[in-house]
């Protein structure tokens, strides 16, 4: 055959080999893309939880990266590039939704 003398002398067992690892590589990298799709489409989903979520998710480009934080109102793990936010004190806080947000600074009123 003619791959082994493509390959520069490589034995066709080796060309072989190399092809069926060419194929688990595309394989394995198909999979991570469909189950990296699916998690985009699920998690914004996850983290908007019992209350209506933001739908600022749909069409996000990117992965969801970044920190989390707990969202002080419902006590839910939201990351910290989808949640709402309220600096407060010098500190920022994040919200799953702008629901909570509105709970916790009308909560900080009344305490007040
Ligand atoms: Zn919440």
């Amino acid at each position: 055959m003619s791959i082994s003398h493509a390959l520069g002398g490589v034995p066709l067992i080796m060309a072989e080999f190399i092809g069926y690892l060419f194929d688990a590589i595309i394989l394995f990298a198909t999979i991570r893309m469909l189950y990296g799709a699916l998690r985009h489409v699920l998690e914004p989903r996850m983290a908007a939880g019992r209350t209506r979520g933001p739908s600022a998710a749909a069409g996000g480009a990117s992965d969801v990266r970044g920190e989390m934080a707990r969202d002080p109102v419902c006590g839910m793990f939201v990351s910290t590039e989808l949640s709402h936010r309220l600096k407060s004190q010098g500190q920022t806080l994040h919200f799953c939704s702008e629901e909570c947000l509105q709970k916790y600074r009308h909560k900080q009123r009344v305490a007040s």
